[in-house]
């Protein structure tokens, strides 16, 4: 299935870029797909934490796996954070940048403060709206309570609502895998529409952003080829390689949609059935991290900030930089697995630390396109925390 992936890729690209009149005739296949996986979304994630939060039985076992969980999501972000620090320190793809390029963005001060409202729309008011909207952070929290609760209650409650909730989310695993079978089509639409959309200015954006993206791509790599399979060999005593041959379909998908809450079926599906994670460990560890863990996102927020400095000619100090690294830290919590959020959340960095927010303008250009790896990054490493925390748990693994 990956080559048949990666193939569609390339073709995309290829299609993007020879016959960019012609893409009405394709993008609806990416359209379709996309609505696919929205659909099964909400449903999926709401059936699989009640269901894994159920499994888990008591609530000493639930506060574990969320310590763990959440453990390891701030580690592995912190550990991104730094590689990108480091490398843009190295680097210094903002000293000499071009501020011409910079374009006005709209928007910002909405933005701005919507990091605290992020927090406390945690807590639903309206849990029907909140499943209509979409709200996962939402979603997950209700879920979680629903779930702790179930099995609070006397077994002739408890047993009905425990088997109903198992089998929805076995339901949603099986149009998961059908949906899978369109992933081909999917990406050929989405990147196909995506290339012809920046088509006329692509070169010209690589040229001039060329090492600000490389020193991007760059530290991504490093956390995602090194660092991540450390951890999976180290703390999780299994093989990274496997397990990432296991992720391919999910991989290229969040690359191709730059979102991980789109991808989430996919990755669910993939942890389980080929690197051999428990139902009951992904079913709670992978659409927390979907919501939660994003060190690309983090990365990227942290390597965008410190370019924007660079190119304004700020030089940031230690106290300023580690301002950064927090809240990289807690922006990329509280942005969403969909395209471009990191994007808008760099606005909450950058008045942190007295940067103008116009800022934005410089990196806007070539953002969609570091979106595609970023993304990757977010989804491979939530697949690598369940491995972890699955073998943590004394599960046996495939990888
Ligand atoms: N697109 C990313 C994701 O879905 C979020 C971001 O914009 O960084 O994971």
């Amino acid at each position: 299935m990956h080559w048949q992936i990666l193939i569609a890729l390339v073709l995309g690209i290829i299609f993007g870029v020879t016959f960019p009149d012609l893409i009405k005739y394709v993008e609806w296949m990416g359209t379709l797909f996309l609505r696919a996986l929205r659909m099964i979304i909400v449903p999926l994630i709401f059936s699989s934490i009640v269901s894994g939060v159920t499994g888990l039985g008591s609530g000493e076992n639930l506060g574990r796996m969320t310590m763990k969980t959440i453990g390891y999501y701030l580690t592995t972000s912190l550990f991104a954070i730094f590689t990108g620090l480091i490398l843009v320190n190295l680097i210094k793809p903002g000293v000499g940048a071009d501020l011409g390029l910079s374009a006005v963005v709209e928007g910002l001060d909405v933005s701005r403060d919507s990091f605290g409202q992020t927090l406390i729309k945690i807590i639903p008011t309206n849990i029907i709206e909140s499943m209509a909207k979409g709200d996962l952070p939402a979603i997950i929290f209700f879920a979680i309570i629903f779930g702790f609760f179930a099995t609070r209650v006397a077994p002739s409650y408890r047993d009905p609502i425990v088997n109903f909730f198992n089998a929805i989310f076995e339901i949603m695993m099986k149009i998961t895998m059908f949906v899978i079978k369109f992933t081909p089509f999917g990406v050929f639409g989405i990147v196909a529409a995506l290339i012809s959309d920046h088509s006329d200015n692509l070169l010209v954006i690589f040229g001039r952003m060329g090492i600000y993206m490389l020193t991007v791509i760059g530290a991504l790599a490093i956390h995602a080829f090194i660092t991540l399979p450390l951890i999976v060999r180290i703390l999780g005593k299994s093989n990274p390689v496997k397990h990432a041959r296991g992720m391919s379909v999910p991989l290229l998908t969040a690359f191709s949609t730059s979102s991980s809450s789109a991808t989430l079926p996919l990755t669910m599906e993939a942890v389980e059935f080929n690197s051999g994670v428990s139902n009951k460990t992904t079913s709670f560890v992978l659409p927390l991290g979907a919501t939660i863990n994003m060190d690309g996102t983090a990365l990227y927020q942290c390597v965008a900030v410190l370019f924007i400095a660079q190119a304004y000619g700020v030089e940031l100090t230690i106290i300023q930089q580690l301002v950064v690294i927090l809240t990289a830290l807690l922006a990329s919590i509280g942005a969403a697995g969909i395209p471009m959020a990191g994007l808008v959340i760099i606005t909450v960095i950058l008045s942190a630390v007295g940067l103008p927010l116009e800022g934005v303008g410089l990196i806007l250009a070539v953002d969609r396109i570091l979106d595609m790896f970023r993304t990757a990054v977010n989804v491979w490493s939530d697949s690598c925390g369940a491995v972890v925390i699955a073998k943590s748990e004394g599960e046996i693994l495939k990888v």
